[in-house]
């Protein structure tokens, strides 16, 4: 009973040592990352604002001012107020991505204005997420086209999962930008969390989806740099790349190295995450 009992404590021990070396050494250095705030002023009436949380994108007009994705903790705070200031009297409208915190941490600060997510949330999933401020007061089933200034926004609701079960593109079209939430990252690994029906088929098919519908030159991805259309292609790549490398054990490690310097959160947010999720549904 007592040699159980060490063999016990013996294991427990090494459990919480390598989650606490885990921690140090990817979730902390990720988390950290996460909080590097920078500002782009785009063009006069288009300030982006990346990291924070996820990225965001603050559209000025005389009558409105468009912010999408509120960000988490304190940069969320720190964002509502350069709105605010930004907007005075004119009405705010918010649009969220999708329904993770880092992306909607900051709704409470939009109370009384219009919150736009995706349609395909259940109102008391969203509440027990994020909590009862901010919640969305338009849900988009399929799309919506608002005109801001003399931008043209169309906040598309993806109609099937990817990397949630309602995640939203927006696409201003004057300027060829496209938001791509967390559906679009730039070197990160994703999450595919059953929880909120990630699926890696979705991605997939999303990708060739807005780059039919859309003309885009310039890409805001949830988390990572701007760019131009490559954003898209090498994250679809990513994903072919792990679909290919679930399927054939010969090219798993070559191809999982490619991505070894991408932003990551290992058995979470990681190369081999991904390709053990296609090892896990070899069919869509
Ligand atoms: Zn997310």
């Amino acid at each position: 009973m007592k040699r159980i009992l060490i063999a016990l404590g013996l294991l427990i021990l090494t459990i919480g040592l390598t989650a606490c070396i885990l921690f140090l050494v990817y979730v902390n250095p990720f988390m950290q990352k996460m909080k590097i705030v920078t500002t782009i002023k785009y063009d006069p009436q288009l300030t982006l604002v990346l990291g924070g949380g996820g990225n965001t994108g603050i559209l000025v007009s005389d009558s409105a001012v468009l912010v999408i994705d509120t960000k988490m903790n304190e940069a969320a705070d720190s964002l509502s107020k350069t709105v605010h200031a930004l907007a005075g009297t004119k009405p705010i409208i918010v649009v969220n991505t999708h329904i993770h915190t880092d992306h909607t941490g900051g709704n409470k600060f939009y109370e009384g204005q219009t919150i736009i997510a995706g349609g395909n949330y259940d109102r008391d999933f969203w509440v027990k997420e994020c909590g009862d401020k901010g919640v969305p007061t338009v849900w988009v089933k399929d799309s919506l086209i608002l005109k801001i200034g003399d931008e043209t926004v169309t906040i598309l609701n993806l109609p099937w999962s990817a990397h949630t079960q309602s995640d939203v593109f927006v696409y201003l079209q004057n300027r060829k930008m496209l938001f791509g939430g967390d559906v679009i990252l730039n070197r990160q690994s994703p999450a595919i969390f059953d929880r909120y029906k990630g699926n890696g088929y979705g991605y997939l098919k999303a990708f060739d989806y807005v780059e039919q519908r859309f003309d885009i030159n310039k890409v805001v991805p949830g988390h990572g740099d701007v760019g131009g259309i490559e954003v898209i292609n090498n994250f679809k790549d990513f994903f072919i790349d792990m679909k290919v490398a679930a399927l054939d054990p010969a090219k798993k490690k070559e191809l999982l190295d490619k991505y070894k310097d991408w932003n990551q959160v290992p058995f979470l947010m990681s190369p081999a995450a991904a390709e053990g999720y296609f090892e896990k549904h070899p069919q869509p």
